[in-house]
């Protein structure tokens, strides 16, 4: 039934090309089966190759923006930073294409909420493609919105999420969607995630940019930046380095 639901969201969408995307239910777009199977692992805690950029050190932002460029406002301490509700996202001043980005994250310790109000963040790669960040150790959600979902697109292979309060790490292998002269898609953009060290997106094919609502649908665009999402819970990030591919 999800199946017939999604097509016909489809053929609706290709109808309306996202012009009326806000007269969707966004329930429609939630896959809740199957539901992966928990693996327990370790954060992988490493340096920055000597050809990397870091984009965070744990001392300044100075790599960072807010997304309307003015100076991010997220607050750093102990070596990380940490959302700070209503500062809003933040994003790189570099722009990025195909990228290794290794980053460590943690969820709060103190739980306040259940599912996506539960230490919901994201990492979106070149702006657009969202990573979700959640606390999914022991919380439910819809699969595809779970941490290590590219965000109602591709459910993870297994749930790896560690502990709320703990640190937990992700290696990311992107590859930039390509498209040709009349802008049209030619290549999607792919994505390959470890967390914590386990495979849970393997060069996954992003159907376009993450949309709470409806399907997405691609247009053109060059380089991007990485972007962290401020959804309004104190999630925290810090050991952030990439290397351009
Ligand atoms: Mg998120």
């Amino acid at each position: 039934m999800k199946h017939v639901v999604i097509s016909a969201l489809c053929f609706t969408s290709l109808l309306g090309h996202a012009q009326n995307r806000d007269a969707f239910d966004p329930k429609v777009t939630e896959l809740w089966e199957p539901k992966p199977k928990k693996v327990t692992a370790m954060p992988v805690l490493s340096a920055a190759p000597s050809d990397a950029i870091v984009l965070f050190n744990g001392r300044d932002l100075g790599e960072w923006t807010s997304g309307d460029g003015s100076p991010a406002q997220w607050e750093i301490k102990d070596g990380a930073m940490t959302v700070v509700k209503g500062k809003g996202d933040i994003k790189t001043k570099r722009q990025f294409g195909d990228v290794q980005l290794h980053l460590e994250w943690r969820t709060p310790a103190l739980i306040e909420s259940e599912g996506q109000g539960r230490g919901n963040s994201g990492v979106f790669l070149q702006e657009r493609y969202e990573l979700q960040v959640l606390d999914s150790y022991e919380s439910t959600t819809y699969s595809n919105g779970q941490a290590g979902s590219i965000y109602k697109q591709h459910i993870p292979l297994v749930n790896a999420t560690g502990k709320p309060g703990e640190w937990q790490s992700y290696d990311i292998i992107y590859t930039a969607p390509r498209f040709g002269d009349s802008g049209r898609m030619v290549t999607p953009a792919y994505m390959t995630v470890l967390h914590n060290g386990v495979v849970i997106q393997n060069h996954a094919a992003i159907w376009g940019p993450t949309e709470f609502k409806g399907l997405p649908f691609y247009d053109a665009h060059g380089k991007g930046s990485i972007k962290l999402q401020d959804h309004g819970n104190p999630v925290s990030y810090r050991n952030i380095w990439i290397r351009e591919l």
